[in-house]
């Protein structure tokens, strides 16, 4: 197999792989190590291989996974793929201008090259409203108000395919600002629900997160080497995402320290143990049924309120 030439970090031109001892064009600081292009494929594959034995799952059990076009869920597709793990697809279009149309296509275009199973949603189809009408109906977070939905509606999306996993692509940079965002804000809730495994409960697909080992650098040589094309955009709603302040932060640490991003959410998962059914909320929202910790879930009261909104508008015009 003929590779394209890669190289990450400062490598000398005469560095070894640390693999097989030919030459290397991947430098990895964090892991002390230099990968030719075959080697550092290895090394991604073994890093998905550990993660997926942390999660208690049959090993043919079919995964629906999470695909927005990205980097990390179409290579996150590509290497359970590679595995042998039976999987589909499944895009739901946000309805963000511009962003949305690529998004929709670089997944097309992957699932086609791949001859891959991929089902496609709307948002404003399941929710009556897309990201562009919430955002300009509230003042609520739209990342936080988005990665709701998203949560809710591939789950439900999901279970009504016949799946029982939802597979993300949430990699260790991801997982690593968010703890580092809910350790500073003492948010005890979410930090007990930091595991990269969620238990599957009646109507309720259970939730892994595979690419939780990887950098989001290494993320991207995959798929550098295996020729995925990827929206390289970012969200044009992202800006002013805290997020993405816990992530520099965590960059500039990293620097200077290389491995801190792994020791850090690595040491933290090391205390934990995989949360099981019992610990989750047994409530169900009694609009749409949707595990709650409330009477009304999170997706129903956002709906309510811009129902309502939509409802006065219309009023005021009316008079
Ligand atoms: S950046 Fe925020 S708004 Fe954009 S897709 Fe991600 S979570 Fe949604
Ligand atoms: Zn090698
Ligand atoms: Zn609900």
């Amino acid at each position: 197999m003929k590779l394209n030439v890669t190289s990450y970090g400062r490598l000398p031109t005469y560095a070894k792989c640390t693999r097989c001892k030919g030459k290397a064009l991947v430098h990895l600081p964090s892991h002390h190590a230099n990968f030719c292009n075959e080697c550092f494929l290895v090394f991604f594959r073994n890093a998905v291989k550990r993660a997926m034995k942390l999660f208690p799952l049959r090993p043919r059990d079919p995964i629906m996974v999470a695909v927005s076009g990205g980097k990390d869920s179409l290579a996150l597709w590509s290497v359970l793929t590679e595995l042998g793990y039976y999987t589909k697809g499944l895009h739901i279009d946000l309805g963000i201008p511009g962003f949305s149309e690529a998004s929709r296509e670089a997944s097309k275009q992957f699932a086609r090259s791949r001859n891959l199973e991929l089902s496609f949603y709307s948002l404003k189809d399941l929710f009556g409203f897309s990201l562009l009408d919430i955002r300009s109906r509230t003042h609520r977070m739209i990342c936080s108000v988005c990665g709701m939905l998203k949560r809710q509606f591939l789950n439900r999306l999901a279970i009504q395919e016949g799946f029982s996993i939802v597979a993300t692509g949430h990699n260790l940079d991801d997982e690593a600002s968010r703890l580092m965002g809910n350790i500073l804000r003492h948010r005890e809730s979410y930090l007990a629900k930091a595991y990269p495994y969620l238990p599957a409960m009646p109507g309720v697909a259970s939730r892994i997160k595979p690419l939780f080992r990887l950098e989001s650098e290494e993320i991207r040589i995959y798929c550098q080497i295996q020729n995925i094309s990827y929206v390289k955009d970012r969200c044009p709603f992202s800006k002013g995402a805290t997020s993405h302040i816990f992530l520099e932060s965590l960059e500039f640490l990293e620097s200077k320290m290389p491995g801190t991003k792994r020791d850090f959410l690595f040491g933290y998962l090391e205390t934990k143990r995989p949360p099981t059914s019992d610990e989750t909320p047994g409530e169900r929202c009694s609009i749409c049924g949707a595990i709650s910790y409330r009477n009304i879930c999170g997706v129903c009261r956002i709906k309510e309120e811009l129902t309502k909104r939509d409802g006065r508008i219309v009023k005021g015009k009316a008079t």
